[in-house]
């Protein structure tokens, strides 16, 4: 379940019962063989090719204010591959990792995370920092924190807002019936695999009893994701919903604002769309948020047919 899964009004909804994105995705396909123009972005580019798997490129750390020795790498494909969908992944036993004599003590303050994050050379030691990390009030709620789901191989990165309760039990982001929504969005709307594509938040730990994250926390936490972009590099980013798109944009706006459009931040292709959470309870927006996936499938080179 992911932090906006649980609402007062108790108005949830099961996942996407109505296979709507399927419905949307097929649709848009018989229209494209009726020869009719394909959103805004004009005609479809030829599919990206597969970004080499992203451990495999080095980035090198934005600052050292201290230079800290690289830890021991981990099997590569844990990380890779990310856990399984569902599964408990290795972030707890990371951080312990993180926390003992060989690794860096944890972050504890904004200013530890700020540098721990950029001297991270990888995702695995970023995961492992992330695991540590002292530097917030929620770090005494969590059972652990969650770090990301997937790869990176078709170039988009989803971003959540903060994790929920079954996020905070598994480590992975987007388990509940907005993370089953969301899935949809991507395989039957997208067409594509979930493992292939990264998901994460902008809160690496739940906030307790589903609160929104305050100022503070976001300020703290956002240099652990600023850093994961970066070494994900993907060409989209995806928010999903207000609170991300804002730290992405990094405006404040309503996000009408901000939907329907491809931004550009650092060149990086970014497209706004609502959370899964509000498509469960506003299930008239799904078409909406369809409009925004085909905006962020245009950038991809993704071409609808293909999951028809
Ligand atoms: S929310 Fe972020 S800053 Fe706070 S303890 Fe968790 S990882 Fe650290």
């Amino acid at each position: 379940m992911d932090r906006q899964d649980k609402r007062p009004d108790g108005n949830e909804e099961a996942r996407d019962p109505e296979g709507e994105f399927e419905r949307l995705a097929h649709g848009l396909s018989r229209a494209a063989r009726r020869g009719q123009a394909l959103g805004r972005r004009g005609p479809s580019k030829p599919a990206r090719p597969a970004t080499p798997q992203i451990e495999s490129k080095p980035v090198p750390p934005r600052a050292l204010p201290q230079a800290t020795p690289p830890e021991k790498p981990r099997a590569r494909q844990t990380e890779s591959t990310g856990p399984a969908h569902g599964a408990t992944p290795s972030a707890a036993a990371q951080g312990r990792s993180a926390s003992n004599s060989t690794g860096p003590a944890p972050a504890r303050s904004a200013r530890d995370v700020a540098e721990q994050a950029a001297a991270a050379r990888d995702l695995t030691e970023l995961r492992a920092r992330v695991a540590a990390c002292e530097a917030c009030s929620l770090c005494e709620t969590r059972t652990q924190t969650v770090f990301m789901d997937g790869r990176a191989e078709r170039g988009v990165m989803f971003i959540g807002e903060a994790p929920g309760a079954e996020e905070d039990k598994s480590g992975v982001p987007f388990v509940g019936r907005s993370g089953q929504l969301l899935t949809d969005i991507i395989t039957k709307g997208m067409g594509i695999p979930r493992q292939e594509v990264a998901i994460a938040n902008v809160l690496k730990c739940r906030p307790p009893e589903n609160r929104p994250p305050t100022p503070a926390e976001k300020t703290t936490c956002t240099p652990w994701l600023d850093r994961q972009i970066e070494l994900i590099d993907p060409k989209v980013l995806i928010p999903l919903g207000r609170h991300a798109a804002m730290h992405v944009l990094k405006v404040d706006a309503p996000m009408g604002a901000m939907r329907q459009q491809v931004h550009e931040i650092g060149g990086r292709k970014v497209v706004p769309t609502f959370h899964p959470s509000y498509l469960l309870r506003s299930p008239g927006e799904k078409k909406e948020c369809w409009k925004d996936i085909q905006l962020a499938m245009g950038v991809l080179g993704i071409d609808p047919k293909a999951n028809s």
